[in-house]
């Protein structure tokens, strides 16, 4: 038998096996994203029951097998359990654990993607910002963790910096004026679509505070980021274009997001 290992880490999801036991996924710091067994954690008594629920965080003491990690003990700092009292801030929770755990990987250093779940799990409880804004963020800044977020800052054919820019989807980001041609405008891509009778897809002329925002979230710590609050407009901006974003490069439904919909469109 091995000496315990200590990962440090949060609960992405715990599912029961069987009568007694559970298998988690687990974001940790020193292993990236892995399963781990919890035996006895359904048995009411079992020091693991309480530590073993989703969004909890802490460290892990783990007996470390070929395939799989056992999780024989756990020192819990943060159980979330503000979160669990809340039905909608319990559905973005969910939701943000389950696209961290589709963005990340085992034995890949994830401690960026660590960080940013739990300061966005973090912002759900303080619900100083708008959640749908922490959404937004922790989308758009997962893109970045995984090295594949959208070029806001120069254009990404010319590199020109000084803009003005359309944000295009399938190109990966912002255009300058000559790149973009006559589909900069919603009334260039009117005339190209009639001549054309081809869509002009994934365009969107942003407010500059959006650009602002983009920029910002692309630049910044995930531990500092949830710090401000927009227009009502530059959310709405902010949505549309990670949800394009998601749709364009991820061909992946999440379930979580289907409840958190029924939530937002509450
Ligand atoms: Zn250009």
């Amino acid at each position: 038998m091995t000496d315990n290992t200590i990962l440090h880490g949060i609960i992405l999801s715990s599912m029961p096996i069987g009568e007694y036991d559970r298998r988690l996924s687990v974001l940790t710091k020193e292993r990236g994203r892995i399963s781990a067994f919890a035996r006895g954690a359904q048995r009411p008594k079992s020091a693991l029951v309480a530590a073993t629920q989703p969004f909890v965080t802490g460290a892990f003491s783990v007996i470390e097998g070929r395939t799989s990690y056992t999780i024989v003990r756990a020192e819990v700092n943060e159980y979330f359990t503000e979160l669990r009292g809340d039905l909608a801030k319990t559905c973005y929770g969910c939701y943000f654990c389950e696209l961290a755990e589709y963005s990340t990987e085992e034995n890949l250093d994830e401690s960026e993607a660590l960080s940013l779940l739990y300061a966005s799990l973090r912002a759900l409880v303080k619900g100083d910002m708008p959640l749908p804004l922490v959404r937004a963020v922790f989308e758009m800044k997962m893109t970045y963790v995984r090295g594949e977020g959208p070029q806001v800052n120069e254009c990404v054919r010319c590199r020109e910096k000084s803009g003005p820019f359309v944000f295009h989807v399938p190109s990966g980001g912002c255009l300058c004026r000559s790149c973009a041609g006559e589909l900069f405008d919603p009334e260039g891509r009117k005339a190209y679509e009639l001549r054309t009778q081809m869509v002009a897809r994934g365009f969107y002329n942003l407010d500059a505070s959006t650009w602002y925002a983009l920029r910002f979230i692309a630049a910044t710590a995930p531990g500092k980021m949830f710090a401000f609050t927009v227009s009502d407009e530059v959310l709405a901006e902010l949505r549309e274009v990670a949800a394009a974003w998601y749709e364009e490069y991820n061909d992946h439904r999440f379930r979580s997001a289907e409840m958190l919909a029924e939530v937002e469109n509450e």
